[in-house]
């Protein structure tokens, strides 16, 4: 938390109800090459990380044209989109549902007209100052359509006077605290943005004459395209007709990715920090099965988050895998669902017990993590009447007692069950046999990289980056709860 005294002073405004971004982008610049269709794939391969809208912005360089709306990206883009989205450059953008953000007009890209020409932004990640951002901005007489932190981004950049967009990224970005890894398209090409903590992912791949850039490896695996690194964090890329530039825009960087995206967000078949999450994930298992062993008779995943680290419980444990719970493949994430009645039915019309495998057997049930407590108490209760003996709730990540402000929706703090209950009441609530939470030590050595390079704040409270009081407010609702995490 190094620079807390520097960004405070960047934080001067009120905080308001902003949405939170938790998304995927995706960029192409790859002249002769079918890009609005490639950025489609590369959306696909994001789809996990957003659901409520989609969006691709294209260039031959002269103009911008943008098509984005709500809906999956199957649902947003046909054919005839593709004949439209002509050009040499592209990039796109799938944005993730949270409670009251769901208009058309937080839907991304944002277009905006600059003194350098137009230009069309896609975020992932969460601004911790926008609302200071947006009142100087509008003094300056800049008028807002969305609620985003990302228009707010837009009108910086629109407002630099600085001779090239490169220039006026190194420019406007330091003012921005909090999460984001932007891509930028102009008719100058592809602009790669990440803040100085890296907190959400992007990376860069090559294929052919084509440069790529992605919120996760997966998506350039989609469209054949080779890894070649991460964006650093407090880099700025450029990648244009010549090749690839890079610049830090900020001095000292201080890594601090966000460990959920190792736990639950990002796909198994991403690679961050090196590692395949698909491994990681698998080892969090293993060491699930060190901490806390138990006799049973088969482990079951959650499908599909608890997969990786069942299959590594099993393996450690050697009791023998089973699919106990069968999945609805055509509902997506239970968080789609903003309201907290309709996620209990979720649960249901997403997941139904297979009776035969589990009935009068002693289970150990795998999942990533417990945010609200809703899914597990569901699933518990679901194995139980489906016969299960015994039900062993294995969660491979540590209790998330504290609310993410950097993009991940993780509720406010007083829906998240661990910051009101322990581990034991947390188990009695669930209805299960017994529950264990992997350790902090066994999480990070799983993602073998130190701990200090990542953001963990949702388990214990340490924010990388200065969260002002007011947003902190806002996320701790509940009566008589400390604000300070
Ligand atoms: P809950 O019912 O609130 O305890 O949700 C736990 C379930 O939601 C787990 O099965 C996770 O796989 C999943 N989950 C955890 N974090 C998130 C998130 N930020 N967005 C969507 N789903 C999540
Ligand atoms: Fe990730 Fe948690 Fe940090 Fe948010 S608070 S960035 S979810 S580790």
């Amino acid at each position: 938390m190094k620079d807390n005294m520097n960004v405070k002073n960047l934080i001067e405004g009120e905080w308001g109800d902003s949405p939170e971004e938790a998304c995927g982008v995706f960029g192409v610049y790859a002249p002769g090459e079918d890009v609005g269709r490639v950025t489609y794939f590369g959306l696909y391969a994001l789809q996990h990380r957003g659901q409520e809208s989609a969006g691709i912005a294209v260039t031959s360089g002269d103009g911008i044209l943008v098509i984005k709306d709500m809906g999956l990206v199957s649902q947003v883009f046909d054919e005839s989109s593709f004949v439209t989205l002509q050009g040499d450059c592209a990039l796109g953008h799938v944005r993730y549902s949270t409670t009251g953000s769901t208009y058309w007009e937080n839907a991304q890209p944002v277009y905006e007209s600059t003194p350098r020409g137009p230009l069309a932004v896609a975020h992932n990640g969460n601004l911790v100052n926008t609302n200071a951002l947006r009142e100087q901005l509008v003094r300056e007489g800049a008028t807002f359509t969305s609620t985003t932190d990302t228009e707010v981004m837009a009108s910086l950049l629109s407002h630099s006077d600085a001779p090239t967009t490169a220039d006026a990224i190194a420019e406007t970005f330091p003012r921005m605290v909090g999460a984001y890894s932007v891509v930028i398209l102009t008719e100058e090409g592809l602009f790669g943005v990440r803040d100085p903590y890296g907190l959400r992912p992007l990376c860069i791949g090559v294929k052919d004459n084509g440069w790529f850039l992605a919120s996760e490896t997966a998506a350039l695996d989609v469209v054949g395209a080779k890894f070649v690194r991460e964006v650093e964090p407090g880099e700025l890329v450029h990648i244009g007709p010549g090749g690839l530039e890079a610049r830090r825009f900020v001095e000292d960087p201080d890594p601090s990715l966000c460990i959920f995206e190792f736990i639950y967000f990002a796909r198994p078949d991403s690679v961050l920090y090196d590692r395949v999450l698909y491994d990681a994930r698998k080892e969090m298992g293993m060491h699930l099965a060190e901490e806390a062993p138990v006799e049973a008779d088969i482990v079951i995943p959650v499908p599909d988050s608890g997969v990786p680290s069942a299959i590594g419980f099993a393996e450690k444990s050697g009791i023998p895998f089973g699919e106990g719970l069968i999945k609805n493949r055509y509902i997506g994430r239970t968080f789609i669902q903003p309201t907290q009645s309709i996620r209990q039915l979720g649960v249901r019309l997403k997941l139904n017990p297979l009776t035969r495998v589990i009935s009068g057997k002693r289970l150990v049930v795998v999942d990533d993590s417990i945010v609200r407590g809703t899914t597990s108490r569901k699933i518990v209760e679901m194995l139980k009447e489906a016969g299960a003996a015994e039900v062993h709730m294995r969660v491979s990540s540590p209790p998330i007692s504290c609310p993410c402000f950097y993009g991940i929706d993780t509720a406010v703090k007083s829906e998240l069950i661990a910051s009101r209950l322990s581990v034991a009441e947390i188990r009695d609530f669930l209805g299960a046999d017994s529950l264990h939470y992997l350790g902090m030590d066994n999480l990070v050595k799983s993602c073998r990289s130190p701990k200090d390079r990542f953001c963990t704040a949702c388990f214990d409270g340490k924010y990388p980056i200065y969260v002002p009081e007011e947003m902190h407010m806002s996320k701790f609702r509940l009566e008589g709860l400390n604000a300070s995490c």
